[in-house]
């Protein structure tokens, strides 16, 4: 339709003009020209001084732009972290970004939103993080909108080596679109090695998003924006710090059947930060034993040199399988590359579609050396087979230490995983290089993995319940050497279990102390294999319903850490047990009640 004096604001001159232009234009053009046009409205509004001219005033500050919602669904900080980064990197071509947590996000307003980024992780078995839950929900149920006008893009986190690798990253992108979203950049789905991966979904997305909503890019806020990560991470992940080793003791006593070593390191000199809650990882080295074994099955000469990165960077093959690659584990990917390698029939038909089954039954519990041994990789040289393999991933272990008890230092209980499985002894690749082979003196790269989903409270009085068995019990180190440390008066409670009282009472003598200063208020333990029958955690939890709930009704927040499969089910449901014998609550309100906890940040929960 032709712009007329009669039907636009426009002078006879103007819609000319216009007219003229206007049909020339490209639709990418038209799409940057009405976003410029609004980024300029609302820059003119918002900056211009009184008595400017709008024009001007728009022109000298930097673009007010589009909208741009950032959700992350995280368990352990690491979408978080990336959706921060997301978030910064946007404002910094002038989008107004506005990012939240899933579980903080109103799903009232989705359908006003514009332009939605998820970063999300998938844990267990293809579940969403618990801060992800109540928004996959929503979205997968009748009440979800139409969301026709939605442009979205998707980052999934997750690990190759499980069968549901991203699962809760694809489930979001599918229902997206579903829903009527159209996407601004393709899904990508990260493995444990992410930083490559996201930064080529940032930059995929930031492309789109800028070509088509006429941002007007602020240099001077793009160098504010870098500036800011340049000096938050000097050390991280793709650059540890060279930490040294200040104690590696054996808590476990004589006749255990276990091994958990509690670590000190230093941090001295790294202007690493952390708070309780949050993870160390460690970029840990291979058993030397069972690279040997690799590099004579292969019939290669150790010293044989293999490029190990894009850079062309070159390692003797020994170093690299050592130090660079993962070799403990075998993933889908990897099977489907070896295969490409190997002239192995029954390998090639393993990885064929219909396979599914034998392929997950053969992956489980075997290595690189069952994988070369069972197949044959005749001929295939040092290059050619590391070029398949994956980066070697970071360890995150929960922090025992507070920094401020302990500073320029960090702790963590490791136990030493030790199994046998295919008729050989394997393991834990961390765990007992830290058992086994690391000595006081010796340095280990680590990073600190902030996990601001397990934190503690932020008033001092408000009460902890903190459910730890095992070496889930690390982190409530941390919470009680805080609390100690800043004389928190909240009252605090632990429910810790293990197997044997007499030797498997890890850091006994600090919780005594801790309960003596009144620091820890109560204390209940489980010794599951002292007695006939297995006593665990939640049952102590049962047995002392009437007091647990009472806490509850007081505002305590309630923590839990350790093994997921099923300790952590055990617990909610015991929860939920409790809710309803002493609140008087329907199973439907004891849940309701438990979500809106976790909604609260009053349930928090560390478990893989
Ligand atoms: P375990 O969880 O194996 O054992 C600790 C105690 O819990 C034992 O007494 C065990 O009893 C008992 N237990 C077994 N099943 C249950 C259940 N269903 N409910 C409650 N208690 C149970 O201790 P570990 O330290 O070896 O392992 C802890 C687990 O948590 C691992 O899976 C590990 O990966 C994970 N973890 C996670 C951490 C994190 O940072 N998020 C930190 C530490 C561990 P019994 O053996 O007699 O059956």
């Amino acid at each position: 339709m032709e712009l007329q004096v009669t039907n636009s604001p426009f002078s006879q001159e103007q819609a000319e003009l216009l007219n003229r232009l206007l049909p020339t234009l490209t639709e990418s053009q038209r799409i940057w020209l009405s976003g410029y046009l609004t980024a300029l409205q609302g820059a003119a509004a918002a900056a211009a001084p009184a008595g400017a001219p709008a024009a001007v005033a728009a022109a000298s500050t930097p673009s007010v732009s589009k909208e741009v919602t950032v959700l992350f669904g995280s368990q352990t900080g690491k979408s978080q972290g990336l959706a921060k980064k997301m978030s910064k990197k946007l404002e910094g071509r002038g989008f107004q970004v506005s990012l939240s947590s899933m579980s903080d996000f109103k799903t009232s307003g989705l359908k006003k939103v514009q332009n939605l980024l998820i970063c999300v992780s998938t844990h267990g078995e293809g579940d969403p993080p618990d801060n992800a839950l109540p928004f996959y929900e929503f979205l997968h149920s009748k009440r979800a909108p139409k969301l026709d006008g939605l442009r979205f893009s998707v980052l999934a986190l997750g690990d190759t080596s499980y069968e549901f690798f991203c699962k809760t990253g694809k489930d979001f992108d599918q229902r997206l679109e579903e829903l009527g979203g159209t996407r601004i950049a393709q899904r990508v789905d990260c493995d444990v090695d992410f930083d490559e991966a996201a930064a080529e979904w940032m930059e995929s997305v930031l492309g789109s998003l800028s070509e088509t909503s006429g941002t007007v890019s602020s240099p001077a806020s793009n160098a504010g924006a870098a500036a800011a990560s340049d000096t938050a991470s000097e050390y991280s992940r793709t650059n540890p710090f060279q930490a040294e080793v200040l104690e590696n003791l054996n808590l476990n006593g004589r006749g255990s059947d276990r091994e958990t070593r509690h670590v000190e390191l230093s941090l001295e000199g790294s202007n690493l930060q952390y708070e309780p809650g949050d993870c160390l990882g460690i970029i840990p080295e291979n058993d030397p034993r069972l690279v040997s074994e690799l590099i004579a099955a292969m019939g290669w000469k150790p010293e044989e040199q293999v490029t190990i990165n894009k850079n062309g960077d070159k390692l003797s093959v020994q170093e690299a399988l050592l130090r660079h690659y993962e070799i403990s584990v075998l993933t889908k990917p990897l099977l489907e590359q070896a295969a490409k390698l190997s002239s192995s029939s029954s390998l090639k038909e393993l990885v064929e579609p219909g396979h599914e089954q034998g392929l997950k039954a053969y992956i489980k519990e075997r290595d690189l050396l069952d994988l070369v041994q069972d197949h044959s990789f005749k001929g295939v040289s040092a290059a050619e087979f590391v070029s398949i393999l994956r980066k070697m991933p970071a360890r995150l272990y929960s922090i025992s230490s507070s920094s401020k008890a302990s500073p320029e230092e960090v702790h963590i209980t490791v136990r030493a995983v030790r199994y046998e499985s295919h008729g050989r002894e394997r393991y834990g690749v961390c765990s007992v290089q830290l058992a086994e082979r690391v000595q006081l003196g010796d340095k280990l790269p680590v990073f600190i993995q902030n996990n601001p989903n397990f934190k503690l409270p932020e008033s001092q009085d408000t009460p902890i319940i903190m459910i730890g068995p095992g070496t889930g019990v690390a982190p409530f180190r941390a919470f009680l050497a805080e609390r100690e440390e800043t004389g928190a008066e909240g009252k605090t409670w632990l429910f810790y279990g293990d197997q044997h009282f007499t030797t498997d009472f890890l850091y006994q003598i600090e919780w005594q102390r801790w309960m003596k200063a009144g620091v820890l208020t109560r204390m209940d333990v489980a010794f599951s294999r002292d007695t006939d029958k297995k006593v665990y955690v939640q049952h102590r939890m049962l047995e002392k319903s009437k007091e647990l709930y009472q806490w509850l009704q007081e505002g305590a927040n309630v923590y839990v850490c350790g093994d997921e499969k099923k300790m952590a089910h055990d617990v909610h449901a015991t929860l939920l047990t409790i809710l309803e014998q002493e609140g008087g609550f329907s199973p439907d309100e004891a849940a309701e009640y438990l979500s809106r906890m976790q909604q609260q940040k009053r349930y928090q929960r560390d478990v893989y």
